[in-house]
């Protein structure tokens, strides 16, 4: 019944990934098969607004699947990051703060492809959100051919030396394939994040 109620409420899905080109294809590939599943499903792809890297790719290939895409890109990285001209709608801002506060009102979950500082900077701003107990919309993150492993890595030497508690470890899913991204969306998490846990 829950899981039904969740599902439901997945209208527009956040993708946080690299806005590089230069890197290997299959992570563009992951991007585009995104892009193209979400569009299938009826769900929006809320993104960064650029037309290079994964960003691009998810976009180009949840337009060609004739699906939906917000992209909302802050002024100053207009030219830098080619804004994508061919999105349903293109939300230019006046900073990256409003950019990264307009992602999260518009989105009702979170998907991280693999990428760069920016990826991170945008993911680790959802998952410090949840911990604080300031929203509960689920975050995936997509571990494309083991990309995001150190990470991972960083994550559990954190918990083991008592930085993070270990029930806050599950607020980032982690699944290793773009068609798992939607069930894991829709997976109940096991208990509520306490906020005052955080510091007990
Ligand atoms: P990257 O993963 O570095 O390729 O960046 C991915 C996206 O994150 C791009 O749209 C960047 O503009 C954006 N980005 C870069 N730095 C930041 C930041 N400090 N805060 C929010 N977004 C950022």
């Amino acid at each position: 019944m829950e899981q039904t109620k969740i599902m439901a409420k997945l209208a527009s899905l956040c993708v946080y990934c690299g806005s590089s080109t230069s890197v290997r294809p299959v992570y563009l590939e992951a991007a585009a098969e995104l892009g193209q599943r979400a569009a299938r499903r009826g769900i929006r792809i809320v993104f960064g607004g650029g037309r290079v890297g994964l960003m691009g790719a998810v976009a180009d290939a949840a337009l060609e699947a004739g699906g939906k895409v917000h992209g909302i890109i802050p002024r100053h990285l207009d030219d830098y990051e080619i804004g994508h001209r061919g999105t349903t709608e293109l939300e230019i801002v006046e900073s990256m703060h409003v950019r990264k506060m307009r992602m999260f009102e518009e989105s009702d979950a979170f998907c991280i492809l693999p990428g760069g500082f920016g990826t991170l900077d945008e993911t680790f701003e959802m998952v410090t959100w949840v911990q604080l107990g300031l929203h509960e919309k689920p975050i995936v993150l997509v571990n494309v051919e083991g990309f995001w492993d150190p990470l991972l890595e960083l994550v559990h030497h954190q918990i083991a030396e008592n930085f993070v508690r270990p029930e806050h470890s599950g607020i980032i899913r982690v699944v290793d394939r773009v068609e798992q991204v939607f069930d894991a969306v829709a997976e109940v998490p096991d208990s509520r994040i306490s906020p005052s846990a955080k510091w007990a």
